[in-house]
């Protein structure tokens, strides 16, 4: 975080502000936000100080008992009215979102439209008390009361969906919000707050730019009653214990190291262009990505070439180009990570088979890489890598693939491919997984709940389940007999 601005402040776009208690504010400190297919810095925006997040907590907590008491109705109007302003502005938020965040124009354009229709999706649910008992003797009833302020925190590779799936779950049950997202990408995420501003009572949504320090404030803070969490397992755990001290309740979707398991009788010709997309898209940069490929001995090299040819056709370049398929990876750190992986692997003896060569010029490019003959404790199979190299493993014995799917601390999704999909299927209810895909990977929707096992996470996004972490459980027991 800079205090004193040292670039020239009229070749940055400046024109950003962080929302508390339904103005639009700035502050002495700034978040220098770089355009990852240059390398450069493009924009500024305000960063949040401790005073900001407290006046931001001040405002949420007064905005709370009259935004609990509106209907549910009531409150799905309004995030309906946010989500056609969203619309509204697609186009600008969209480039917006892939100069900061580096995706294909058309991605960018497609993680609005999902936010906006995912939201909207999560307001048809309906939250009703459940009569867990109807006697002569008494009535009991489960019911449902909103949490309090909710601190949602997100990470930098689909900031608009990410941020869409908490907001929307904490609002329409009830709750007020203070919105963090990454500093890498912060503005896309601000531009929303603005649209925000003019469906919502002051107070209800609050969007505070910030570095990891501002995270850790709002996790230890004894005025947010709930943290929602997008990011890595490392800072889960952080933010879990963190957490702690205060007993807020947590959710939190984590890393994933998917596995993908290709059968025997598959085509893989046919399958490959599905594979390739689901581990490359948005260059490997998101949670539920392919991130490891089992493929049986008798389709492996075919399957091999295939992925291979795909990586060798794929367009990568700044995602403003309209033939972008693949653009940055989106930091200088998360780029040397990759870079590192990718070392690891060569080094460890694999075979690289597409991909693998940094292209010149500026940006934190990699082409989708393919690697073969990985030796199974490399950092590729046993790490998330988060960017566009896949290794691709062979088996024999499905057995054993799916011991080797399941040996890892991940567990957040997975697939199984065959032409069979009931064979297909009975193998992926054995993945230790918060999802189980068959023949697709890499699909959510706001009526099914997604989240992760093991280290993955805790709770699940989206669905009824996911819309109850927002909301506290209440029994009231009535005695029907007079006294
Ligand atoms: P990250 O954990 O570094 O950061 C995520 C957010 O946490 C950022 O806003 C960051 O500022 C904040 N933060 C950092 N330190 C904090 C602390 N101590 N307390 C509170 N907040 C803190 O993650 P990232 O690098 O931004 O994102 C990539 C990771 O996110 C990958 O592991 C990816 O798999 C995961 N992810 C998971 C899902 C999912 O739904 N399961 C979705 C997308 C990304």
């Amino acid at each position: 975080m800079a205090a004193h601005p040292t670039h020239a402040l009229a070749e940055l776009a400046t024109d950003f502000s962080l929302l508390i208690d339904g103005e639009l504010v700035t502050t002495p400190s700034w978040l220098d936000v770089i355009n990852p297919a240059t390398g450069r810095i493009f924009a500024r925006c305000p960063a949040a100080g401790r005073e900001d997040l407290d006046r931001a907590v001040d405002a949420a907590r007064r905005a709370f008992p009259d935004w609990s008491d509106t209907s549910y109705g009531a409150r799905a109007l309004r995030i309906g009215a946010f989500c056609q302003s969203v619309r509204a502005n697609q186009e600008s938020l969209a480039r917006l979102l892939t100069t900061e965040q580096g995706k294909p124009l058309a991605q960018a354009r497609d993680e609005i439209a999902r936010a906006a229709s995912q939201s909207e999706g999560l307001t048809r649910i309906p939250i009703r008390p459940q009569l867990l008992e109807d006697s002569d003797q008494r009535r009991i009833e489960l019911q449902f009361f909103p949490l309090g302020v909710a601190g949602v925190i997100t990470p930098w590779n689909a900031p608009v969906n990410l941020a869409a799936g908490p907001l929307t779950s904490a609002l329409y049950t009830g709750n007020t919000v203070i919105l963090k997202p990454s500093p890498y990408t912060p503005l896309t995420t601000l531009k929303m707050g603005e649209l925000a501003r003019e469906h919502f009572p002051h107070g209800v949504v609050n969007v505070l730019a910030g570095g990891d320090e501002l995270g850790s404030w709002m996790t230890e803070h004894p005025g947010i009653d709930k943290i929602a969490f997008t990011g890595s397992v490392e800072t889960g755990k952080a933010v879990m214990a963190s957490a702690a001290k205060t007993l807020k309740r947590v959710t939190l979707e984590l890393g994933g190291n998917d596995a993908a398991i290709v059968l025997d009788d598959v085509d893989p010709k046919a399958i490959a262009p599905k594979v390739f997309f689901a581990a490359f898209v948005n260059s490997g940069q998101v949670c539920m990505a392919i991130k490891r490929i089992y493929a049986h001995e008798s389709v492996y090299d075919a399957l091999c070439d295939a992925l291979a040819e795909e990586a060798r056709n794929a367009t990568i370049g700044s995602g403003l180009d309209a033939q972008t398929q693949f653009g940055p990876i989106q930091n200088r750190m998360q780029y040397d990570r990759v870079l590192g992986i990718l070392e690891d692997a060569r080094r460890t003896g694999a075979r690289i088979l597409a991909g693998g060569e940094i292209p010149s010029g500026d940006g934190y490019f990699l082409p989708p890489t393919i690697v073969a003959d990985v030796d199974e404790d490399s950092r590729l199979v046993r790490e998330e890598q988060f960017g566009p190299i896949v290794p691709i493993l062979e088996f024999t014995d499905e057995e054993d693939a799916l011991r080797r799917a399941n040996n890892t601390r991940y567990g957040l999704s997975g697939s199984v491919w065959s032409r069979d999909p009931e064979r297909a299927a009975a193998l992926a209810s054995r993945l230790e997984v918060g999802t189980a895909w068959v023949n697709h990977h890499r699909a959510t929707s706001a009526t099914v709940p997604f989240g992760g096992a093991k280290e993955s996470g805790i709770g699940r996004v989206y669905s009824e389940m996911g819309l109850k972490a927002y909301l506290e459980p209440r029994v009231v027991s009535v005695l029907k007999s007079s006294i």
